[in-house]
């Protein structure tokens, strides 16, 4: 029988996620998963869980970087027979978050694609070089195994050039490769398509805005299965306030606080990026946090909600208006899935765009897609767990057995 295992590695600048699933018919069970996390820190520590046995296994102490930390994952898969060694694996597939216009679909990894991957790192320097350092460490220890990347902005290609451009000028945009790229698009994907399915529709006749609301947080319109705008750009610091990054802005803003503020640029960067948002706004960027404090009358809290529930509206109508119908709306990820006032928040006030939320409905907690608006609603509210893992396993195992054929 041919392999049917896929290791999904999410290589990020302090942290590795990973998890092995069995493709076998499509059916994406999963085998084992776990994180190792403060990678370059003294207090790094990992978990790793064998799906069989329910068995959780921690260790704390220094990981010295990413390399390090991708040998120890190895390392915990052998344990169990799990190990990159074995015949049964049929790939890797690695979250690599930026693709920019040359990658539209997944891609077998050879050298052409490292330097491809290396040659967008300009507009992805957080991410892009911590995604190459676990496909080269991969590749190091399994050379003769199909290593997939599956990029986070393929979705977004198909965005028309309308959506794609910032009105600056072209010559100066093209030179440096400036234009709106999206992020995300794997969730995109999966949650636009489960959401056409939990109507009963086929995708390409289906209209949905996906509202992946994580620590990080974008928008998308898709339109028969095709994405036509989505709310990060040339980096995933555009669009809806997240946990820690501002999102929309005037880029003014960032002049004024060289100028007048007497900032250098990498500390606006990091001012933008990592202490803005729901945390610059109140000190606290998550939304369980924020829920509590609201219920005890914390007035920071509330500013830092009604601030972030406005750009989302905003975001809901104007794609409303792109898209034209619109079919559903779609909450995914952390936020998404689990906070019910933002869902609620959301959607208040939208009858006039046939949009409302079943208070009953949504207060359900449960794992599965379900719609949350009332029956007979002219557009449909759902909430859609995403599963990057799965989909990033899926693509792979699907273009590795279309290789194999
Ligand atoms: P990431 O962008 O890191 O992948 P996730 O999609 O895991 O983020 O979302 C993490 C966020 O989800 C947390 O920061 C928190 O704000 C939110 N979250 C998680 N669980 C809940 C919950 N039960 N209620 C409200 N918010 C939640």
């Amino acid at each position: 029988m041919s392999p049917s295992r896929v290791l999904v590695l999410n290589s990020g600048s302090s942290s590795v996620k990973y998890q092995l699933l069995d493709m076998r018919e499509g059916a994406g069970t999963r085998l084992a998963v776990g994180l190792v996390e403060r990678i370059g820190e003294q207090t790094s520590r990992s978990r790793h869980t064998v799906l069989a046995t329910g068995a959780t296994r921690e260790h704390s102490g220094p990981v010295a970087d990413d390399e390090a930390a991708l040998k120890a994952v190895a390392g915990e898969l052998a344990k169990d027979g799990l190990g990159l060694d074995s015949p049964e694996l049929a790939a890797i597939g690695h979250r690599v978050v930026h693709g920019g216009m040359f990658f539209t679909e997944p891609t077998v990894i050879d050298d052409e694609v490292l330097t491809e991957i290396e040659r967008l790192i300009p507009v992805a320097p957080l991410h892009n070089p911590a995604n190459l350092t676990g496909i080269r460490t991969a590749m190091a220890l399994r050379p003769d195994l199909p290593q997939v990347a599956v990029f986070d902005t393929a979705f977004h290609t198909a965005m028309p050039e309308h959506a794609a451009r910032y009105a600056i000028d072209t010559k100066i945009a093209d030179r440096h490769r400036i234009r709106r790229y999206g992020f995300h698009g794997t969730s995109h994907a999966f949650v636009s398509r489960a959401t056409a399915k939990l109507l009963g529709k086929d995708p390409a006749h289906t209209n949905v805005i996906v509202l992946h609301l994580g620590n990080g947080a974008s928008a998308s319109a898709v339109r028969g299965g095709r994405c036509v705008d989505t709310s990060m750009g040339l980096t995933p610091l555009e669009g809806l306030v997240m946990g820690t990054r501002s999102g929309d802005l005037d880029p003014a803003v960032i002049f004024h606080l060289a100028r007048v503020g007497g900032m250098a640029m990498d500390e606006i960067d990091t001012l933008l990026n990592k202490g803005s948002g729901l945390f610059g706004l109140c000190g606290d960027n998550d939304m369980r946090e924020i829920d509590r404090r609201i219920a005890e009358g914390d007035k920071a809290a509330r500013l830092a909600f009604d601030i972030y529930i406005h750009r989302l509206k905003k975001y809901i109508g104007a794609y409303y208006a792109v898209l034209g119908r619109v079919d559903a709306v779609a909450f995914t990820a952390g936020v998404g899935e689990n906070a019910v006032s933002v869902r609620e928040a959301a959607v208040a006030g939208l009858d006039g765009l046939g949009l409302a939320v079943d208070g009953a409905l949504n207060a359900v907690r449960d794992d599965g897609p379900r719609l949350i608006s009332p029956a007979h609603a002219r557009v449909a509210v759902a909430v859609v767990p995403t599963d990057e893992e799965l989909e990033i396993a899926t693509q792979t195992y699907a273009l590795v057995g279309k290789e194999r054929r």
